[in-house]
């Protein structure tokens, strides 16, 4: 790409990656050396217009890059700035719904502006009061912060927003759904009248829409494919088990070594503690992350398990949102989500940059009408990789509802087989998957069927036929 802006420092003529989008110095620098070479879609688009000072609209999800893409402008602009700052205030203030994806924001604003000299602080709740006050008290360049927080230590006098002229609000449509709005509005209502604003939002509800309407001045709008199209090397299944039988599918599941890293999702905190004391009991080592944690327990559980010392992480839908793993093998929903819309939320936590990935929900007929709700918003049939409720369920008729989404010579039976025979081939039901009797003094029954629409991926690793041997 020819730039006709010559920049200093660099040779006149062709300039590519992100120097070519106008990124340069100890910025351009440190983002090669992060291993941002060739800019994504998102930095290729919103960068370059917030460089020239255009507010942003942006629609995409983590893991689009978004976080370069607002920073890397920012940055740029507060890197000219000097030091000096008065007490007290923030040049740029990113806004983030959860404790975690802030975390994860700062992390990359230090590795993108390392040896620039920027500072950053986060403004979190669940953790000390008194350490960010002290913090932000002799005025910072980026402020990461979630809207609560943030809130009370400008109610109490802690921070001045008046100076703050870059604003980010990442993740907007997951503030609305956690009851920010009103705060957010409160504290962009407090920044500085001349500022930058940009809003990423991962789907664009009315409220959204309006929200941009009221914040942002003639925004550049920027998208990427949404998640639930680019979901297209995520293999999801359900299994049919009921509530109580549960815990036995998924210990089965787990015993199985492909399962090298999961994200067990379930619907309350409760739940989710449950699930990780049940795991424990059987033999699993599990970390688990909601929003009854602490800050600190929180993090050690992600970073145990992005480090890989463990392979199990318990989420609720909250406290997963935004966080960026990579190599996630297999996402489980232990119960489907209340909102149809976070299963696609779910199940994004796996198949990341371009790998394989399998997400597998347990469904109790209580949630068959969930199940049918998130069916029609990923506009696919699930196809049924097990089922233990024994007696065929009437409200479902695999045959009949697959004619919609597959077909005709692409269904799978209740057994998840498309063949009608059941799974394990000759067995005799006994050795059915989540079957009482398979667990009687057994870890590793039959194992989860494969997807027999592509034997390549598959919840066991193994090809069945290496099973049976
Ligand atoms: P984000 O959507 O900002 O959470 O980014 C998702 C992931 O992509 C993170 O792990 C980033 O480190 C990575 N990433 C972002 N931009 C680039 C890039 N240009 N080249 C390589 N990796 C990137």
């Amino acid at each position: 790409m020819t730039n006709e802006n010559t920049l200093p420092g660099t040779d006149a003529g062709e300039l590519s990656g992100f120097a070519a989008l106008g990124i340069t110095g100890a910025l351009l620098k440190a983002t090669n050396a992060a291993g941002f070479t060739d800019p994504k879609p998102i930095q290729a688009q919103a960068i370059p217009p917030q460089l020239e000072g255009r507010d942003i609209f942006g629609i995409a999800q983590t893991g689009s890059g978004k976080t370069a893409a607002f920073a890397l402008p920012i940055l740029s602009k507060i890197i000219g700035l000097g030091t000096k700052r008065r007490p007290k205030t923030a040049r740029a203030l990113i806004l983030a719904p959860t404790r975690e994806l802030a975390v994860q924001i700062e992390e990359t604003i230090k590795v993108l502006a390392k040896g620039a000299h920027v500072s950053t602080a986060l403004v979190l709740g669940g953790v000390s009061r008194f350490s960010q006050v002290k913090k932000v008290a002799p005025g910072v360049d980026v402020l990461i912060a979630t809207p609560g927080r943030l809130t009370d230590l400008v109610r109490e006098g802690d921070l001045v927003l008046a100076d703050t002229k870059w604003l980010v609000l990442d993740e907007g449509d997951r503030m609305l759904d956690m009851g920010f709005i009103n705060d957010v509005k409160r504290i962009a209502r407090a920044t500085a009248p001349d500022r930058q604003t940009v809003l990423f939002s991962a789907t664009m509800p009315a409220e959204i829409a309006e929200l941009a309407k009221g914040l942002l001045k003639n925004p550049i709008r920027v998208e990427v494919a949404p998640q639930s199209t680019a979901a297209a090397e995520i293999v999801q299944g359900v299994v049919f088990a009921r509530t109580k039988q549960k815990r036995q599918v998924l210990s089965t599941m787990l015993a199985d070594e492909a399962m090298k890293s999961v994200i067990i999702f379930s619907r309350t905190k409760h739940g989710a503690d449950r699930v990780t004391k049940d795991l424990e009991r059987d033999g699993f080592k599990a970390a688990v992350i909601h929003g009854n944690k602490s800050q600190n327990a929180r993090q050690k559980a992600l970073n145990d398990f992005r480090e890989g010392s463990v392979r199990i992480l318990v989420a609720t839908d909250i406290a997963a949102r935004g966080i960026d793993v990579p190599g996630i093998s297999h996402v489980v929903n232990f119960d489907l989500p209340d909102e149809a819309e976070s299963y696609v939320h779910r199940i994004g936590r796996t198949g990341r940059n371009g790998m394989d990935g399998i997400a597998i929900t347990l469904c109790d007929p209580s949630e068959n009408s969930k199940l049918r709700q998130v069916e029609r918003i990923i506009r696919t049939k699930l196809p049924i990789v097990a089922d233990h409720l024994g007696s065929p369920d009437p409200q479902r008729n695999p045959a009949e509802k697959n004619e919609r989404f597959e077909p005709a010579n692409d269904r799978n039976d209740r057994n998840g087989r498309r063949d009608g025979r059941r799974p394990g081939g000759q067995n005799n039901g006994k050795k059915r998957f989540g079957d009482k009797p398979a667990f009687a003094g057994e870890r590793k029954p039959e194992g989860v069927k494969p997807f027999k629409g592509n034997n390549k991926r598959r919840f066991g690793g193994k090809r069945p036929a290496a099973r049976a041997a």
